[in-house]
């Protein structure tokens, strides 16, 4: 657990989410500002700061993305399809710096990329 980071503390119990999914090694809670009719970020317990660092712990990875797909069933989208997003770096937008997936969805997500 890293004291400064936002995702340990919510592991921790230190600030609350709404969890939708456990495992001894995954956390899956609702994104506080939803993109998508459903939008549930999926998370390692232990620290990584991002997906190159998770790669790096294959079990892990296997545990989140294994998570993410229990997760996009718990929620009802796999008949419909979902996207699975993990945001990496300054381009990629990611702004928490605890890897987690972006599962979204329940309506069409519309083009994969925003045009600027
Ligand atoms: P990133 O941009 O790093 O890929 O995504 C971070 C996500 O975390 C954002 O979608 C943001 O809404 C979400 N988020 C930020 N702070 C909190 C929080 O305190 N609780 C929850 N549940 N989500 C958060
Ligand atoms: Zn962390």
């Amino acid at each position: 657990m890293e004291n400064s980071c936002l995702f340990c503390r919510i592991v921790a119990g230190e600030i609350p989410a709404t969890i939708v999914h456990r495992t001894d090694t995954t956390l899956a809670f609702r994104d506080i500002d939803p993109k998508a009719p459903t939008h549930v970020l999926v998370i390692p317990v232990a620290h990584h700061a991002d997906v190159v660092a998770l790669a790096a712990d294959p079990a892990a990875a296997a545990d989140v993305l294994a998570a993410a797909a229990e997760v996009a069933a718990i929620e009802g989208l796999t008949a419909d399809g979902f996207r699975v997003i993990f945001n990496t770096g300054r381009h990629g937008g990611q702004e928490v710096f605890h890897v987690h997936a972006h599962v979204v969805g329940g309506a069409p997500l519309g083009p994969m990329l925003a045009r600027s």
